[in-house]
């Protein structure tokens, strides 16, 4: 198999050292970019299948980075590294569209495996489902095919892993499931006090894109104590 290409933004030389070395250890080409500016270029140039982004650069800042690589049409998984966790929920934002983020300091093995975990379910085994199928519910179309969600008829614009939460739980109608299933399903790795915020936070977002009130959901209910459940008819 060719080698995975990773794209670190840093502007931190000892820090992208460190990430470097770590990640070529584990058999990955790595890029660097010191800037937002250069982790355009190299994105463009190198198309690479991952990216680290850290969100204090000189130039642009990370969620700019973000938000410019998205609207670009740049589909790879994006894992941004904060210096805070209050960070969370712009890093996690609607229209940033990272897929997971880790908060410093980080210790480079689990960086390491959430970069695993994160081109695992981009490109690998957890990526799109062979499904030739469409599940209806009332109003809403999930397109296993196409990967396409319709709400009345009319397209929905979710990132890729709001697609695998909507579908992981309508896969399991009118059943709870845990946020750390969720975790292992959708994300692919082991849940920790973090990872379940994350995914309360991608759920408040799914919420806004299919509920019709998303303070009172009617499709993706919260089952207290445990999870979510997906909401049959
Ligand atoms: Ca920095």
């Amino acid at each position: 198999m060719q080698r995975e290409r990773i794209l670190i933004v840093e502007d931190e030389p000892a820090v992208a050292r460190g990430l470097e070395y770590a990640l070529k250890a584990e058999g990955y080409k790595v890029f660097w970019a010191k800037s937002g500016a250069e982790a355009l270029e190299l994105t463009r140039r190198e198309q690479p299948d991952l990216i680290t982004l850290d969100i204090r650069l000189p130039d642009l800042s990370g969620y700019d980075v973000c938000r410019a690589l998205r609207s670009q049409n740049h589909r790879q998984p994006i894992l941004m590294l904060t210096a805070k966790d209050e960070e969370l929920d712009k890093v996690l934002g609607l229209e940033l569209g990272a897929d997971d983020y880790m908060v410093k300091p980080y210790g480079l093995r689990e960086l390491v495996s959430r970069i695993r975990a994160l081109l695992r379910r981009a490109y690998g085994d957890l990526a799109a489902p062979s499904e030739d199928e469409i599940q209806r519910f009332e109003g809403l179309e999930i397109d296993l095919t196409r990967l396409e969600v319709r709400l009345d008829g009319a397209a929905v614009d979710l990132t890729p892993t709001e697609f695998r939460l909507l579908r992981y739980l309508s896969a399991r109608q009118n059943v709870p499931v845990s946020r750390s299933s969720l975790v292992e399903a959708v994300w692919g790795y082991e849940s920790d006090v973090n990872s379940d915020r994350t995914v309360d936070v991608h759920i408040r977002h799914l919420r806004q894109k299919i509920e019709s009130d998303p303070a009172k959901p009617t499709r993706i209910v919260t089952v207290r104590g445990i999870g979510y459940k997906f909401q049959g008819q």
